[in-house]
């Protein structure tokens, strides 16, 4: 079975209020942007993914598909999913630095055409993943705890919460406060955003800086209130520092989700520089890879638990991979109402991907990543193809 064609198209989500992400330096998002990959064969089978969301990168990785990407891909076999690794891992390193959507795609039309979903190819068990509630933007403690709440009462047994603020002792009110609202059962992630240099700005211009003390006294109160992982406390090429954090912290430091490729992951793994390792299948190696790069971590005693701040389709690819890794016990769920909802995020498949009451996600039994496209929803939300 041979590919035949590539195509993406970037759509527009509209969002119903505008959104402020703790990382966006830019201030309020409207709307959200995001690429969908379709991987067509000569047999019929049509792979889907779904990609990068930057309203400045989508349209670099449309670019990337049609200039560098299709006319490798056009014509291979299928199933020689290492050698399509391979080329993209090309274009990671020399035009676009996060093409493993295309990669996604290219496996959904795997499974389709053996007729398994994907985790079941490779070796998982795991029918249902639990979800924790993602929350994007920084609010009060008084309205985190609120929205917290919401959603434990619907389900969920986990949340992570954004921290941004000038101090500790404010950082550490709003996760205070969430804690007191859900009780010791419900698992609380804080995540800084301090890994890329973009992100440690605010919309002011004003720098939002961590360094190993701000990051370490962060962690040591966050124990107390029992938080289950900090993440990106750090800049994601300080492996030093990460390091040396992860040895000193009294809870599990997680990171990793851009940091690209199979290399750099292996060696912050050897450096032991995090707990917990967050690749995203959409944009940071091989999706295959990452399979195996949980089993070394695995063998280290680390979990892998991916990064998927992502639409409907881009959370489908990790699913499947978080359901056949072997040290996942949770799903990255994007879940901030009323803004970042299913509504929104799962607009372009047919059935949105749902917790169900008790905050488990159930991993489609249908072949690749199980979902399918709703084209007559996604054709109005186009507004660029190749
Ligand atoms: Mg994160």
């Amino acid at each position: 079975m041979r590919i035949r064609d590539v195509r993406a198209r970037l759509i527009e989500l509209p969002y119903p209020r505008p959104f402020v992400p703790s990382w966006a330096p830019e201030g309020a998002h409207r709307s959200m942007s995001a690429v969908i990959v379709e991987v067509e064969t000569d047999e019929g089978v049509i792979g889907v993914a779904g990609g990068d969301m930057g309203h400045d990168t989508g349209p670099l990785l449309l670019e990337t598909i049609r200039g560098w990407i299709r006319p490798r891909l056009v014509g291979m076999d299928l199933f020689a999913t290492g050698h399509i690794a391979n080329h993209l891992r090309y274009v990671a390193e020399y035009v676009f630095p996060r093409p493993w959507v295309v990669g996604v795609a290219v496996w959904d039309a795997v499974g389709k055409a053996c007729g398994r979903p994907l985790y079941k190819l490779w070796g998982g068990h795991a029918g249902k993943v639990r979800a924790y509630a993602s929350f994007g933007e920084v609010r009060a403690p008084e309205q985190r705890a609120e929205d917290a709440l919401r959603v434990v009462s619907e389900g969920f047994t986990g949340v992570k919460l954004r921290v941004h603020a000038d101090t500790v002792a404010e950082d550490v009110a709003q996760v205070a406060a969430v804690r007191e609202a859900v009780g010791p059962e419900v698992a609380i992630m804080v995540d800084a955003n301090q890994a890329a240099a973009r992100w440690r700005y605010r919309p002011d211009g004003s720098r939002m800086l961590w360094d190993f003390d701000r990051a370490l006294t962060t962690a040591r109160e966050l124990a107390d209130l029992g938080v289950a992982w900090l993440e990106e406390p750090l800049p994601r090429h300080d492996y030093r520092a990460l390091r040396e954090l992860t040895a000193a912290s009294p809870i599990p430091i997680a990171g990793g989700e851009h940091n690209r490729g199979i290399g750099q992951l292996v060696r912050m793994l050897e450096d032991d520089c995090f707990t917990i390792y967050q690749p995203d299948a959409n944009e940071s190696e091989d999706i295959a890879a990452l399979r195996d790069f949980g089993a070394m971590a695995a063998a280290k005693h680390r979990r892998v638990i991916p990064h998927a701040w992502a639409t409907g389709l881009g959370v489908a690819g990790n699913l499947q991979l978080c359901a056949a890794l072997p040290n996942c016990d949770w799903l990255e769920y994007p879940y901030d109402p009323p803004v970042i909802i299913p509504e929104v995020f799962h607009v372009m498949l047919t059935e949105p991907l749902l917790p169900d009451s008790t905050g488990l996600v159930a991993v489609p039994d249908r072949p690749g990543l199980g979902v399918e496209l709703d084209h007559a929803a996604i054709e109005p939300l186009t507004v660029q193809r190749v």
